[in-house]
């Protein structure tokens, strides 16, 4: 049931071409099928993945169908439900979870919807969120309370990828390494620090990522690897053996190859940084180490949502993340802001266009 009151055509970013770029263009407005709802679209940012789609590289030439509207990171209120759709009506705030699941795989079956093979990306391969309208399966939508603002709900799938990745371990009283200082291993630093970690470093190669870490987590301690050393800043901040838990989120074998090298024996790696081409690992090392390593993709459907639903109500504060606001249609604006990796979580606004 579409409202009669919903237009036909929107606008939308677009991958139009296959080039460097994004186009704000009219397209129609998706129809929403009987067990989908249509949301109205408020404030979306800008991911890495994004980037990808922007800058064309060979991931996004090689995945990403042109043309598409793209994104996946937004907030909005429901302005149609379909037939079948109980659980949300019009009005509601809401986010979403930006895969698309199947139900008939092994995984579906056992209730771990993240590990169904047969997921699909909005924003990737499905039709995304920049735009004044978003089709999304009623399964997949996130409702949220009203005391939620929503350029943080425009966060929530970044910041799931961080609460996925630090709540994958036991962090009580350990000590923990993140490589890679983009938004998601700042959100990761503070999401550990509430979880209950003891010592925290951050490395990255960018001085304006740790200051803004700084801000976000104070108590961190952050390291510019191109500067210090990290296993000199380990020894200064009291470690002798080694950290308990690692999370890589840089995607770079040099950061990797160096939380090898610092982890304790018996520790845990958490990695989701991805690699942007297949690297050699020192396996000698790590299983002399008897580490255990777990590849960490999205977040879990549907524990990961409620976890940092519960975090954020409970005082997480990720408002610091977010450097930057533009108007959708300034968004060629924010892109080349992003580019020059001046910037934590950049917002598109959508309720002037
Ligand atoms: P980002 O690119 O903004 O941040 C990565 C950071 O790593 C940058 O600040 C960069 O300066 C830093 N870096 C580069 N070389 C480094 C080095 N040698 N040591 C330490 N830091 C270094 O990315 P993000 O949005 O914060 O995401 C983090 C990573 O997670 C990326 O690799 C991204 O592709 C990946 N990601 C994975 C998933 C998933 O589901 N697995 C989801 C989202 C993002
Ligand atoms: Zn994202």
């Amino acid at each position: 049931m579409t409202l009669p009151k919903t237009p036909t055509t929107m606008k939308a970013l677009v991958k139009a071409k296959s080039e460097v770029g994004l186009w704000m263009q009219d397209v129609p407005v998706p129809e929403i099928a009987p067990n989908e709802v249509l949301i109205k679209i408020h404030k979306t940012a800008i991911c890495g993945t994004d980037m990808h789609i922007y800058n064309w590289d060979d991931w996004a030439q090689k995945n990403i169908p042109v043309p598409m509207v793209v994104g996946h990171e937004y907030g909005g209120t429901i302005a149609a439900i379909g037939s079948t759709v109980k659980r949300v009506k019009v009005g509601d705030r809401v986010s979403g979870e930006g895969h698309v699941v199947g139900h008939v795989s092994r995984n579906a079956r056992a209730g771990r919807y993240h590990l169904d093979p047969k997921s699909k990306g909005i924003g990737v391969n499905l039709p995304g969120a920049f735009a004044q309208y978003l089709a999304l399966p009623e399964f997949n939508v996130i409702p949220l309370g009203d005391d939620l603002p929503m350029d943080i709900a425009a966060i929530l799938d970044p910041l799931g990828n961080a609460v996925h990745t630090a709540l994958s371990f036991d962090l009580v009283g350990e000590d923990v390494m993140i490589t890679g200082a983009g938004p998601i291993g700042i959100m990761a630093a503070a999401v550990a620090q509430r979880a209950g970690a003891r010592r925290i470093m951050l490395t990255d190669i960018n001085d304006w990522r740790l200051d803004l870490a700084n801000k976000v987590a104070p108590g961190v301690r952050t390291v510019n690897v191109t500067r210090e050393v990290p296993r000199e800043v380990m020894y200064e901040m009291g470690m002798k053996e080694g950290f308990d838990v690692g999370m890589e989120m840089s995607g770079q074998q040099s950061a990797f190859e160096g939380m090898l090298d610092l982890m304790i024996m018996g520790g845990s790696i958490a990695m989701l940084g991805i690699p942007s081409k297949p690297f050699p690992v020192d396996f000698g090392a790590f299983v002399f180490k008897s580490l255990t390593l777990k590849g960490i993709y999205g977040r879990q459907m549907y524990e990961t949502w409620y976890k940092m639903l519960a975090m954020l109500d409970s005082g997480l504060d990720m408002t610091g993340i977010i450097t930057d606001h533009f108007a959708a249609e300034d968004f060629q604006d924010a892109f080349d802001l992003m580019l020059t990796g001046k910037a934590g979580k950049v917002i598109l606004d959508w309720a002037g266009v």
